[in-house]
C-alpha cells in the first residue's frame, strides 16, 4: 500500500541516503551524538564489481563488502535504523518517500548517493570493470605493477592516466582509438616513455576469465594483462536536483567545505559531489558533513529553547 506523502511514518533527526563509506561515517557520527538516524541504501556502491579495496589506512585490500558490513554493524550499536531500499522523492520539509511507499520525516537530509561510472562500449569492458579493466591507478596501480598495461583513448583523461601509470610500469601502451592527441600529448607521452599505439578498437581479447588484450578493428592484437579507461563519472544526485540544489557549470551539486548544499536543512557527501573522493576522503566528507548538520539541529534546539523561555517568562510577567 502507498503511504501518502504528508503522513510521515516516523519523524528523524536526520535521514541519511546512501550507505557507502560516506553515508555509513556521517551516521556512525551523528549515531554517536545520540540522534535519531535512520539510513536508507539501494545496496549498489560504486567499487562493488572490485575484489579488494585498497589505500584505506588499516583497511588496506579488504573486500569492499565488508567494510560496509563493519560500518553497519557499527552503527547499529548507536541504534541508527538500517532501511534497505531506494529513496525516489523527497519533500521540502523533508518527507523522504521510499520505492514501495514508506515515508520517513526528516529533520534534515543527508545525501551521499554516489556516482555512476558511465563505460565505453568496447565489447569486453563492462565484463572486465574493477577486475583487470580500471580507472584509478592509486586503487590498482600497485596490484598490476610492473606488467604490461594499456589506456583506452576513450576520453581526455586518458594522457594524464597513461603519465601517471609509468610510475607502475615500463610498458604502458595508450591506444588512441577516438582520441585526438595535440603534438604536445605526444611529446609529453613520448618523453615519458608511453607508447602511442594509433587506431579504433574492436574489443578486449578475455580468455579463461581474464584479460589477454587488446584487438585492434585492423586485427592487430595488443597482448596487455590489464588496462585502464577513464569513465564519464555521472553524479547519482536525483534526490538534491529535485530538491533545487544549485549545481557548478560542470553540472555537479555545489557545496560548501562542510558539505552544506544551497537548500536549507540538506547537506552531501561523497562522490554524489565529488568525482575525486576515493573511499577514505568519502568517509571524512560524510563524517564533516554529519558534524555541520548536528551544529544545525544544536542552533535550531538552542533558539527554540530561547523563544520559548522568553515567552514563560512574558507570560510570568
Ligand atoms: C571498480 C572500482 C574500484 C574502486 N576501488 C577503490 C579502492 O580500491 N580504493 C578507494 O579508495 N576507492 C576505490 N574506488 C572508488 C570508490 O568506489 C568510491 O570512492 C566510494 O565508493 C565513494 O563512496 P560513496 O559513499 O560516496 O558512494 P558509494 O560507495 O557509491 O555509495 C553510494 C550508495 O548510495 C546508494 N544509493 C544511490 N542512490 C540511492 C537512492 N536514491 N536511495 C538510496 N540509496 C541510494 C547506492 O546504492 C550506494 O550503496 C573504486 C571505484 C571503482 C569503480
Amino acid at each position: 500500500m502507498t503511504t501518502a506523502m504528508n503522513s510521515k511514518d516516523t519523524e528523524y533527526d536526520v535521514v541519511v541516503v546512501g550507505a557507502g563509506a560516506a553515508g555509513l561515517s556521517a551516521a556512525l557520527l551523528l549515531g554517536r551524538a545520540r540522534r535519531k538516524v535512520v539510513v536508507v541504501d539501494a545496496g549498489a556502491p560504486r567499487n562493488a564489481p572490485a575484489a579488494h579495496m585498497h589505500g584505506f589506512l588499516s583497511r588496506d585490500g579488504l573486500p569492499p563488502a565488508t567494510l560496509l558490513e563493519l560500518g553497519r554493524a557499527e552503527i547499529e550499536r548507536y541504534g541508527v535504523r538500517f532501511v534497505r531500499g531506494r529513496v525516489e522523492e523527497v519533500e521540502p520539509g523533508f518527507a523522504v518517500r521510499l520505492e514501495g511507499g514508506p515515508v520517513l520525516g526528516a529533520r534534515r537530509l543527508l545525501v551521499a548517493t554516489g556516482l555512476y561510472d558511465e563505460l565505453p562500449a568496447i565489447p569486453g569492458v563492462r565484463e572486465r570493470w574493477g577486475k583487470d579493466v580500471l580507472h584509478c591507478p592509486y586503487c590498482h596501480g600497485h596490484e598490476v605493477g610492473d606488467q604490461p598495461l594499456g589506456v583506452l583513448g576513450t576520453h581526455p583523461g586518458a594522457v594524464h592516466q597513461a603519465l601517471l601509470l609509468r610510475q607502475w610500469s615500463d610498458d604502458v601502451v595508450l591506444l588512441t582509438h577516438t582520441l585526438d592527441l595535440t603534438p604536445e600529448d605526444r611529446d609529453r607521452l613520448e618523453a615519458r616513455g608511453v607508447r602511442i599505439v594509433e587506431g579504433p578498437i574492436d574489443h578486449l581479447v578475455v580468455e579463461d576469465g581474464r584479460l589477454r588484450g587488446v584487438e585492434l578493428t585492423d586485427g592487430r592484437v595488443l597482448p596487455r594483462a590489464a588496462v585502464f579507461l577513464f569513465p564519464r563519472m555521472v553524479p547519482q544526485d536525483q534526490v538534491l536536483t529535485r530538491l533545487g540544489c544549485d549545481k557548478d557549470d560542470a553540472g555537479w551539486v555545489v557545496t560548501d567545505r562542510t558539505g552544506r548544499t544551497s537548500v536549507p536543512g540538506v547537506w552531501a557527501a561523497g562522490n554524489v559531489v565529488d568525482p575525486r573522493a576515493q573511499v577514505v576522503t568519502a568517509a571524512g566528507t560524510g563524517s564533516a558533513a554529519a558534524s555541520a548538520v548536528n551544529a544545525d539541529l544544536v542552533d535550531e534546539e538552542v533558539r527554540d529553547a530561547v523563544e520559548r523561555r522568553r515567552a514563560t517568562s512574558v507570560l510570568a510577567r
